[in-house]
């Protein structure tokens, strides 16, 4: 089953001003709204450009659903097409069906550039709202500063987080998120950031991937490296690169912490002219594009290794990496989120730092947030750390005093249909 990806969004810093103190920050894309200055998202949003490239990113997962099959195929994709937002930006309530063996599902968003999308609320079939709007306790004056228009998806059980351009979700991304097998409500919303949020009312493509075969005892993360000639690597010459080749070990040693390991490692070339990322927001920005060239690769997490961002707001060479999603859209090589971009200059020729920023980025992209954000919030995992000891986790927002994962945290990992058995 072939999916058309129609892709155009703006990629976020993850408040990138903040983690300017450390060449070597390793900045997702997980600040869950609006910020300020010229971190905003929605910056360009009301830009009419429209960027019409029309990458086809191919979701290669050819299985039907079918129940007799229930775990003897790694997927099932539910294609609910294309949705219509109304005047306030939501869909109608739409459905979905978890069958009884799906580890995990995932909501795939995908529509016009100028928007930003999110899973507005998610009912499962025993009344439980894995991810809602509605907010449980009052936000402080950071929170609401950093929150932007969505702050109770933010703040719901299942983490849910909006993207401009395409958005997904991964349920559960918790472990203590209940998913009982049926049929579940939920609601998508679109709206155009500004200094508020406005209803987007066009269209949205929505697709639902149902994880079939669990990977909890063990799983298999292909790799696609792309190389826009960034710090001397091509394709031809990353094979027998020591730095490139010694990340790619560390980004497996960090993952296998939590009994994730390497499994095909694919090398690209991309056009160099992607080298200096210039702009990661607004539609047809440097890093959609970028990503879009990931075409035609074999699913797996692509890395697209760029020498610098030279972005608004952030100097260059500050920001280590940039995640398309958290998560961003699964097993959809050629999404124009499909990817993680990483700076070879910020690793400063360490492979440590390099395979520490693919790994935290990479954790971005397959679902996790940091263990704790710049304005205090922390993670929704039970058992990752916090305080002083925060920056033990791969997932502290600047690379800190370990790169170590929980069992949480593999949780969420072990369920992005990305990883395989
Ligand atoms: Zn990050």
């Amino acid at each position: 089953m072939t999916t058309r990806h129609r892709l155009a969004g703006a990629a976020r810093v993850c408040a990138a001003a903040s983690s300017l103190a450390l060449a070597l920050a390793a900045c997702g894309d997980d600040d869950p709204g609006q910020t300020q200055g010229g971190d905003d998202p929605g910056a360009d949003a009301g830009s009419d450009l429209s960027f019409d490239a029309d990458p086809d990113g191919a979701l290669d997962v050819a299985n039907e659903p079918d129940a007799s099959t229930c775990g003897a195929e790694p997927y099932e994709v539910e294609v609910i097409g294309t949705v219509g937002l109304d005047g306030s930006g939501f869909s109608p309530t739409l459905t979905f069906d978890r069958p009884e063996c799906a580890e995990s599902t995932v909501i795939i968003m995908e529509g016009s550039d100028l928007a930003t999308f999110i899973v507005a609320s998610v009912v499962a079939p025993d009344g439980s709202e894995p991810v809602t709007a509605e907010l449980t306790r009052q936000l402080d004056p950071l929170e609401q500063l950093f929150l932007g228009p969505f702050p109770g998806q933010f703040l719901s059980p299942n983490r849910t987080n909006s993207a401009s351009g395409a958005a997904a979700a991964l349920i559960p991304n918790n472990p203590d998120v209940v998913a009982p097998a049926g049929t579940y409500e939920f609601v998508v919303q679109g709206g155009i950031l500004g200094n508020t949020l406005q209803p987007y009312t066009g269209t949205v493509e929505v697709t639902i991937i149902h994880k079939l075969q669990g990977t909890a005892d063990g799983g298999v993360l292909d790799v696609n490296l792309f190389f826009t000639g960034a710090g001397g690597l091509t394709a031809e010459s990353a094979p027998d690169s020591a730095l490139m080749q010694a990340a790619v070990s560390r980004l497996d040693e960090i993952y296998s912490q939590v009994g994730i390991r390497t499994g095909e490692v694919r090398y690209f070339d991309v056009d160099a002219g992607f080298q200096t990322i210039t702009s990661i927001e607004g539609p047809g920005n440097d890093m959609i594009r970028m990503f879009a060239r990931g075409d035609g690769a074999p699913p797996g997490l692509n890395f697209f290794f760029v020498t610098r961002f030279e972005i608004q707001g952030a100097p260059g060479g500050a920001i280590g990496g940039i995640s398309g999603g958290i998560p961003g859209p699964p097993l959809s090589p050629g999404a124009w989120r499909a990817g993680v971009a990483v700076s070879t200059e910020a690793a400063q020729g360490s492979s440590d730092a390099l395979g520490f920023v693919m790994a935290h980025e990479g954790g971005h992209f397959l679902g996790l947030s940091h263990v704790v954000e710049f304005f205090g919030a922390e993670d929704p995992l039970a058992d990752t750390p916090t305080g002083d000891a925060a920056n033990t986790n791969l997932m502290f927002p600047t690379q800190g005093a370990g790169a170590e994962l929980t069992a949480g945290q593999g949780f969420v990992l072990h369920n992005n249909p990305e990883v395989r058995r």
